[in-house]
């Protein structure tokens, strides 16, 4: 057994996923000493989340990436989202988003993971205060005076490493949040998404879509080179016989479902189911630890919400930590938890509230949901601001993220 006691009083970040590697970079950048344990290897095809989903960026997003040093690496693979279509299978109701109205030239970005993924791991090649653990598995912590001591297995060996603060970013079943002892509401979608790349007859012109129907919602997301992420959810109880179509079957169920506005759909990639949880924590610090990402909040993907949120988890940690002569002080993760609430606590609304009303068979409410739609697409100042929130600016954002709009 090996046995490395680092007793500075640093941050250890558990998890390398997007928003763990994005907070390591971030802490880097602004001279903050820290050591960042990852299970899997540093390579993209080693790492769960650095897979073949499509992100949808929000803007505050690119502008935190490219703050940090990131978006330089991945802009090359990145597709401006210009025009946002949301609408309801058989309703009448539908809502718009136009960058130009926004006065922007995108509202977001669309970019595969992958890429995401490989571009933190360039920038993190590039940081010169960080420990990196990889792969390595955080099995245990213990509560020592002004800090954790974090039982560490790697391939040579148990490793132990003290921290001041400890961030739990491992995830929707975050080992740190368990040990913690902090609940976590759970709500079972019963939906099964699957992501796949399609090539639409027509330009998408850099158009996204959001279509909700009662058997679930599906997007399609403007890529490269003409072709599309194709975002489709299903009842779960369907998803394996969904799993099992070969591609001609599946493009005909992504046709039904999506209709004709890009034309006939064609070329399917692979695709790939996941189930949709929502998983939110009860409170996001305990005592010298906070949890960012899907460690605190784990929502429907739909929505395009859980990196751009916990981007701005991490982005809002590193400025507290920068300049703090105690990472883990009782009043900085107090002042943590005030900057989140509002945007956490809204955008988990908006998000929550999007899939049930939009998605979930009440007939009762169609005429509803139709006003709301229309309403959004005829009500500019409401429009506007649903537009804000989309490219991310909502609470007080960490000031990386931040830019002069009109
Ligand atoms: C199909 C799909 C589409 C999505 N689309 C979008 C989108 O368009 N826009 C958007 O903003 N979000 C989207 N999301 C959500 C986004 O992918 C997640 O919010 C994001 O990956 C969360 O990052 P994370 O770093 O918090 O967690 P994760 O990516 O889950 O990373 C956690 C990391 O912790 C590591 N880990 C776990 N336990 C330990 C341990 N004990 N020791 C060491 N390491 C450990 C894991 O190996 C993992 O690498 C989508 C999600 C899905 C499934």
């Amino acid at each position: 057994m090996t046995e490395t006691n680092a007793f500075t009083p640093g941050v250890l970040i558990v998890g390398g996923g997007l928003v763990g590697a994005s907070l390591a970079i971030a802490l880097d950048a602004a001279g903050v000493a820290a050591t960042m344990v990852e299970a899997a290897a540093p390579h993209v095809a080693a790492q769960p989340s650095y897979d073949e989903r499509n992100l949808a960026l929000a803007r505050a997003t690119v502008n935190g990436l490219a703050a940090i040093g990131v978006w330089p690496h991945a802009a090359d693979q990145a597709t401006p989202i210009r025009h946002i279509r949301v609408s309801r299978a058989g309703e009448f109701g539908s809502a718009r988003m136009e960058a130009a109205s926004e006065g922007v030239d995108a509202l977001g970005w669309t970019l595969p993971a992958r890429e995401l993924g490989a571009a933190l791991l360039r920038r993190l090649d590039a940081c010169t205060q960080l420990t990196r653990i990889a792969p390595g598995k955080l099995e245990g912590l213990d509560a020592v005076a002004d800090g954790w001591r974090a039982r560490i297995r790697t391939p040579d060996g148990e490793r132990a490493v003290m921290a001041a603060l400890l961030v739990g970013a491992d995830g929707t079943e975050s080992f740190v949040r368990q040990t913690l002892g902090i609940d976590a509401a759970r709500f079972d979608y019963e939906q099964t998404l699957f992501v796949a790349t399609v090539t639409p007859e027509r330009a998408h012109e850099n158009r996204a879509f959001e279509r909700f129907s009662d058997v679930g919602p599906v997007a399609m997301l403007p890529l490269a080179e003409r072709r599309c992420g194709l975002v489709l959810t299903v009842p779960a109880a369907d998803a394996e016989a969904v799993a099992a179509l070969n591609d001609e079957d599946f493009i005909a169920l992504a046709q039904r479902r999506f209709g004709w506005r890009l034309g006939r759909l064609s070329r399917p990639g692979k695709h790939r189911p996941y189930a949709i949880h929502r998983v939110v924590a009860a409170r996001v610090t305990g005592p010298r630890a906070v949890l960012v990402g899907n460690a605190a909040q784990t929502v429907h993907p739909i929505g395009a919400q859980g990196f751009n949120l916990g981007l701005r988890d991490a982005l809002t940690l590193a400025e507290l930590v920068a300049g703090a002569s105690d990472p883990g002080a009782a009043s900085l993760l107090a002042d943590y938890a005030t900057r989140r609430a509002p945007d956490r606590d809204g955008t988990l609304r908006m998000s929550h509230g999007l899939v049930r009303l939009a998605c979930l068979a009440q007939p009762a409410l169609a005429p509803l949901r139709s006003l709301a739609l229309l309403a959004h697409d005829r009500v500019a100042p409401l429009q506007h601001l649903l537009a804000r929130h989309g490219m991310g600016f909502r609470g007080t954002p960490p000031r990386a993220v931040l830019e002069r709009l009109p």
